[in-house]
């Protein structure tokens, strides 16, 4: 099967190769001055106090669920419609994992089924002490009802910010943690960004982003405040916690700095990219995401829901027409490994309903109105 019009595709422009060709040249291919350049403009960006890059999306949320404290007892609840990794990040510090229903309408966890799904934990003696929230397709979670939430019953709150650099809630950037201890973004080719392979925790406290730092590299430190032992001389560093090598490096650094001067541009035209479907899917047969008041898409993802009874015909006659379409996401409860946890079908119905129907379309800043053209029509073909 020849895809000629993928789901997502990453921009790489001149510039962006310069950068990129100009790190190769220089003295420092990792830890160098191209990661904390990258990290000030992400930062910048999401109007947060600090950001720390890591190797990928995935590393980035192991690194904030450690960083929060989590570990073995401890619980984190996130949404089954998400990329396995923000369940992962739990059990990769030997904690448990539960799920929060979603919304039918914005695709995010439901904030009101996580409020009753709260009352009964604390009835239980079994709070959460983490919940993630994932912006899903670039739309934020109601933010604000999670954070009332989070002082309530004293949980930290780690936003999956994967799909949605570039968005906003309520006058601020997605990443801000207005509403969150932290969030955390992937550079992965199909995302608004790209480093190839990269991530970023931002957060607005000194000590997480100190934890954070320690994390990402061996769980060493050279700064003589946080060791437990006087200095042997110089060359003394110690080991303090046990961390991993999830370190960027300065290459991809370079390139996301070059990307994030078009941060803009790509989520203006991931917009009306977004508009444009929207208007010529009109009177089909389809549902789309309900972006809420206050809120402003980054569009990383452009889904549709049919018919169950129509999906796999639909999927099949656009992947024929060359049309890279996807399905975002299996439910995490559904996969084998977390079916093995004791989660099973009919755990989340509203999750499970969506996953039956769901259809990602191409959807990508340098696709052409023409590109976009060939889906719609295709699509019409199918559903008319
Ligand atoms: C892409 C993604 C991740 C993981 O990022 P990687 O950089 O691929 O490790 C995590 N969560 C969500 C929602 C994602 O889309």
């Amino acid at each position: 099967m020849t895809i000629l019009i993928p789901y997502g595709h990453q921009s790489i422009s001149a510039e962006d190769v310069r950068a990129v060709v100009e790190v190769l040249g220089s003295d420092w291919l990792t830890q160098g001055p191209s990661i904390a350049r990258f990290e000030e403009l992400v930062a910048d960006a999401c109007q947060a106090a600090h950001a720390v890059a890591v190797s990928n999306g995935t590393a980035a949320l192991h690194a904030a669920a450690w960083a929060s404290g989590l570990g073995p007892g401890g619980l984190l609840w996130t949404s089954p419609i998400t990329f396995v990794a923000s369940a992962n990040c739990a059990r990769f510090v030997g904690a448990e994992v539960d799920f929060v229903d979603i919304d039918p309408m914005t695709l995010n966890m439901d904030v009101s089924a996580l409020a009753v799904k709260l009352e009964a934990a604390e009835r239980a003696g079994r709070l959460p002490d983490a919940v993630v929230p994932v912006h899903m397709c670039g739309v934020s979670c109601d933010m604000a009802a999670v954070h009332e939430l989070a002082q309530r019953y004293d949980f930290t709150v780690i936003e999956d910010a994967a799909h949605a650099l570039g968005g906003s809630y309520l006058g601020r950037p997605v990443g801000s943690c207005a509403y969150s201890e932290m969030a955390t973004l992937s550079f992965h080719p199909v995302k608004t960004v790209t480093t190839g392979e990269g991530g970023m925790v931002l957060t607005n406290s000194e000590e997480l982003a100190a934890r954070l730092r320690l994390f990402r590299s061996h769980g060493i430190t050279h700064d003589p405040a946080m060791m437990e032992s006087p200095s042997d001389g110089p060359w003394y560093r110690e080991m303090i916690e046990l961390g991993y090598n999830f370190r960027m490096s300065d290459i991809q650094a370079a390139l996301g700095a070059s990307q994030m001067t078009r941060l803009a541009e790509f989520v203006a035209r991931r917009n009306e990219l977004a508009r444009r479907y929207r208007s010529a899917l009109e009177g089909l047969p389809v549902r789309v995401q309900t972006v809420p008041p206050g809120t402003q898409s980054a569009y990383h993802l452009f889904v549709i829901r049919v018919q169950h009874d129509d999906r796999e015909e639909v999927f099949r006659r656009l992947l024929a027409a060359g049309i890279g379409v996807n399905v975002h996401y299996i439910p995490v409860h559904l996969q084998p490994y977390y079916r093995r946890l004791g989660f099973g079908p009919g755990d989340f119905p509203e999750a499970e309903q969506y996953y039956r129907e769901a259809i990602t379309l191409p959807l990508f800043p340098a696709m052409t109105d023409e590109e976009q053209g060939v889906v719609v029509s295709a699509l019409k073909d199918v559903l008319q």
